[in-house]
């Protein structure tokens, strides 16, 4: 069924505590956590905790969930204090964009200048 966790799912794992991370906020419906490879001084993911491979799957099934991995993402840009200097979200759709974990999720990254357009 739409939205559940797939056995072989990097993310679904982490939202279900199989696999750890550095959660710095959670929701009934979202999940944010540090990447482990981070970019910039602030590079948090946040997931639905719903699964689904990618932010344009999950903003037609389940828009609701779509706008809580947004404000979400403003809200942890907000505690880690990056809201008054910029930061950026990025949701890469696609190996070809550099998507390589197929769990819909948010980079948002600051905290460091950040070039436009990105490589
Ligand atoms: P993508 O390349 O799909 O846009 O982003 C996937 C992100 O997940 C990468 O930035 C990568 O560093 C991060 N990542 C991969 N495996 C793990 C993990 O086990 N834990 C955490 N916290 N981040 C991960
Ligand atoms: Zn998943």
């Amino acid at each position: 069924m739409a939205g559940e966790p797939q056995p072989d799912c990097l993310f679904c794992k982490i939202v279900s505590g199989d696999i750890p991370a550095t959660v710095v906020h959670e929701t009934e419906t979202t999940v944010a956590f540090r990447d482990i490879n981070p970019q910039a001084p602030t590079h948090v993911l946040v997931i639905p905790k719903a699964h689904y491979p990618d932010a344009q799957t999950l903003a037609v099934a389940e828009p609701q969930i779509a706008a809580d991995v947004l404000n979400e993402a403003g809200r942890v840009a907000a505690q880690d204090t990056i809201d008054g200097t910029g930061y950026r979200i990025v949701f890469n759709t696609g190996s070809g964009a550099g998507q390589t974990v197929f769990h819909a999720h948010a980079h948002v990254l600051g905290g460091r200048g950040l070039n436009w357009p990105p490589g």
